[in-house]
């Protein structure tokens, strides 16, 4: 090599080599100082390539660095070039070029093993010069740059003049000096990078360390990553693995299509999915054209990384840029070290949430049984109908969220309003009466006793409106059974549709049960009140009937004793012996039929009647001639009006003489003197109807359903004018009854008779097959 002596200046005047060397040393030491101060290296790093280019002659002086994209590549950074040699730096050659790449990997091993190369290119091998030669050069002299121990890059000159070995010493010094700047320049970038990425972090988790809410922690993390890092797209999800799905939380720049189709991803075989279950990140600097498959949005480049507590993977953060961007490892750390913090301020988020939401849960469960128990107290308390369900609508608020709701009791094929609660007039409501026909709702609960649930009830054609129910959306109504009876129906409405899930509706139907609890333990009291009353007045009737017995024993018996001791004293004369004897025997009558009414109604309760055909008229004229004595004692005049014939009926002869006989005789009984009483008797379509007519002192309409009752008399005083027991129309009534039959009285018949003797009929109807 040819010592190289001179350099050229700016003024076109050649420097000297001590010259050129001492300016050099001078540049190092600004470049020094310049790093010192932390300043920008670059304008001197040019002032050394431009001193170093004029001193070597060469067309260009540069310096090139090793870098890793992808592998390690050599890319050319600083430049000078000689006035008319044009610049190189953006040529593709001097780019990225991969450090093993087949023109490269010979020069490569020289530098690395800090040996300077002085390379004639027409002596190169074909694809060394390709590799390289970018321009035309003859000679190329590179002059390999260490930096902290390192291959940092090299100092190439494109025709430099020959050179000496002294100044390629000088210059592998100077170049290891430079390169020990910018090892340092480097360090202290990364040490300043490093620094900004902890301040970075240490913003974005106190911002979202400041709120336990899981959306706005999405959506500030997401702002502040996108401002970051400049991307115009960004979502954040939460993995939901369970269902394999991703839902969004948060998002930026997404259109209303975009957000919509990114609001939940399924996460098997999605970009999503990859990242929540290998928790490694997805780093995409340029999409290819068929990227649909791993691109979320349209977009040139993106990044999702796991929001990540340990292994953990909560959800993932994405953001997307339109330009095709690659992601330093400092920026991938950065996303990641992020990611971590966002994981874990949503894990305190989710951890917060579980224990409010179970703080809520308890309190609506002291809730729940504060009114469960509340509801067990109205139900045991209650005995008014209306006011305990009321009360029980009352408590419903506290269980389920509703606005109005109906107990509806059935009256045959009728809803009518019991109780109800949410309505602007309940008053109105409660004269509400509804045909079940009319409402194909009510219509199928009765039909099928099931529960129906309406989401929403203005969808729904069979939804009849109460009053003014435009409101109501959310429906349910629920039978009330007793005993597999439907004896009402519970209707609870909502201004919210879908307003009652299965949670809601079990609760409602367990209302309902107490509900019906209500109903029936009322009825039942009712029912029992109603007994007590019944027992009472039969209560009072038994004993009216002890003094009529024994009024009624009491005088024939006196009768009886009186002249049984004037017969014993054996003091009467013949006659009075006679008249004595008659008497005391009538009375003993009168004393026997009281006794026979009585076994004749123990013996209606107790045996079995007798199943034989009879003739109609023969039980006629056998019951008129058990009464015609008496009949003629009276002077009443009975009369039986009979058709020539008679089906035949199936029953008990005796019985039905007996029923004919208490009806004939009362007739007698309740009549005056000279009036008639008519038998008559008729077959009537398939019945045979058997009619007493009398023209006695007629039976007041209020009493005519209470006659037939036992013991029962219209007058039950001592001092009655009529003899008698009470017992007839009971037996009537029984005998009838027994034999499929129905007895009861018409009164006045007679009204020309005046009111003292307007006169009764009694009509039996019994079948006659
Ligand atoms: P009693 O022994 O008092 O006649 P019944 O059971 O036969 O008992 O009749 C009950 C009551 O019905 C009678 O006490 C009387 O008040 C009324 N009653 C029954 N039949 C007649 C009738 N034909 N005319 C008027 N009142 C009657």
């Amino acid at each position: 090599m040819t010592k190289a002596t001179n350099c050229t200046q700016d003024t076109g005047q050649t420097e000297s080599s001590l010259e050129w060397r001492a300016r050099l040393l001078e540049h190092l030491a600004a470049l020094t100082e310049q790093f010192l101060r932390l300043g920008w290296l670059s304008p001197t790093l040019e002032n050394i390539l431009a001193c170093l280019g004029r001193a070597l002659a060469a067309d260009r002086a540069y310096l090139a660095q090793r870098h890793q994209a992808d592998g390690p590549v050599i890319s050319q950074r600083y430049e000078w070039t000689a006035t008319g040699i044009p610049s190189l730096t953006q040529h593709p050659l001097r780019q990225k070029q991969p450090e093993q790449a087949k023109g490269l990997r010979r020069w490569v091993k020289h530098l690395q093993a800090n040996q300077p190369l002085y390379l004639q290119t027409a002596h190169l091998p074909p694809e060394e010069r390709q590799a390289w030669a970018a321009d035309q050069h003859q000679t190329l002299l590179l002059i390999p740059l260490f930096a902290g121990g390192q291959w940092w890059g090299f100092l190439g000159f494109d025709n430099p003049s020959p050179l000496d070995t002294a100044t390629i010493e000088f210059l592998l010094l100077a170049a290891s000096l430079i390169g020990s700047i910018l090892h340092n320049a480097q360090r202290h970038r990364e040490a300043r990078a490093r620094t900004q990425q902890l301040a970075v972090l240490h913003r974005i988790s106190h911002i979202i360390g400041s709120t336990l809410n899981m959306d706005e922690i999405a959506q500030r993390a997401l702002e502040n990553v996108c401002n970051l890092f400049h991307a115009p797209i960004g979502a954040v999800h939460t993995a939901d693995l369970q269902d394999n799905l991703a839902d969004q939380q948060a998002s930026l720049g997404l259109s209303a299509d975009q957000a919509a189709r990114l609001a939940c991803l399924p996460l098997p075989n999605t970009p999503l999915g990859q990242v929540v279950l290998t928790a490694r990140p997805l780093f995409i600097k340029e999409a290819p054209q068929d990227a649909d498959h791993i691109m979320l949005v349209p977009a040139a480049s993106q990044a999702i990384v796991p929001l990540a507590v340990g292994e953990h993977v909560l959800g993932t953060l994405f953001i997307a840029f339109h330009q095709p961007r690659s992601f330093t490892v400092d920026e991938q750390t950065l996303l990641l070290a992020i990611g971590r913090q966002v994981g874990i301020a949503m894990a305190n988020a989710r951890l917060f949430d579980q224990i409010r939401t179970a703080e809520h849960m308890a309190r609506r469960r002291a809730e729940q049984l504060t009114a469960l128990h509340e509801i067990a107290r109205i139900v045991n308390a209650g005995s008014d109908l209306h006011h305990t369900l009321t009360l029980l609508l009352e408590q419903l608020t506290r269980l389920v969220s509703y606005d109005s709701a109906v107990v509806f009791l059935r009256r045959g094929p009728t809803l009518s309003v019991a109780a109800s609660r949410g309505f602007p007039d309940p008053l109105a409501l409660q004269q509400l009466c509804v045909p079940i026909a009319e409402d194909p709702l009510f219509q199928q609960i009765v039909a099928t006793q099931q529960p129906i649930v309406l989401h929403d009830a203005q969808q729904e054609p069979r939804f009849r409106k109460l009053t003014d129910t435009d409101h109501v959306r959310g429906w349910i109504g629920i039978p009330l059974l007793v005993d597999d009876e439907l004896v009402g129906i519970l209707a609870v409405e909502s201004r919210q549709p879908g307003a009652f899930d299965q949670e809601s509706a079990q609760v409602i139907q367990a209302l309902a049960d107490q509900v019906t609890v209500v109903i029936h333990k009322i009825r039942l009291l009712e029912e029992l009140q109603q007994a007590n009353q019944e027992l009472r007045r039969l209560d009072e009737l038994k004993d009216q009937f002890i003094q009529n017995v024994a009024h009624e024993l009491r005088t024939p018996l006196t009768l009886v004793r009186g002249y049984v001791e004037l017969l014993a004293q054996g003091k009467l004369d013949q006659d009075t012996q006679n008249h004595a004897i008659h008497t005391a025997f009538n009375h003993t009558q009168t004393l026997v039929q009281l006794v026979e009414g009585i076994t004749t109604l123990q013996d209606l309760n107790l045996n079995e009647r007798v199943e034989e055909a009879i003739d109609p008229l023969e039980l006629a004229q056998t019951a008129v001639q058990s009464v015609r004595q008496k009949a003629l004692r009276a002077g009443i005049s009975i009369r039986a009006q009979l058709p020539q014939k008679l089906p035949t009926i199936r029953g008990d002869f005796v019985w039905l003489a007996q029923a004919l006989y208490q009806l004939l005789d009362n007739a007698i009984k309740f009549s005056p003197g000279g009036s008639q009483v008519l038998l008559k008797l008729s077959a009537v379509s398939d019945t045979l109807r058997i009619q007493v007519e009398d023209e006695g002192i007629g039976i007041p309409q209020q009493e005519q359903q209470r006659i037939f009752d036992l013991f029962y008399q219209v007058d039950g005083t001592t001092t009655r004018r009529f003899g008698g027991t009470g017992l007839g129309l009971a037996i009537v009534q029984r005998v009838v009854q027994q034999h499929g039959g129905q007895v009861w009285v018409e009164s006045p018949i007679h009204q020309s008779n005046g009111p003292s003797n307007p006169g009764s009929r009694f009509i039996i109807r019994l079948p006659l097959k």
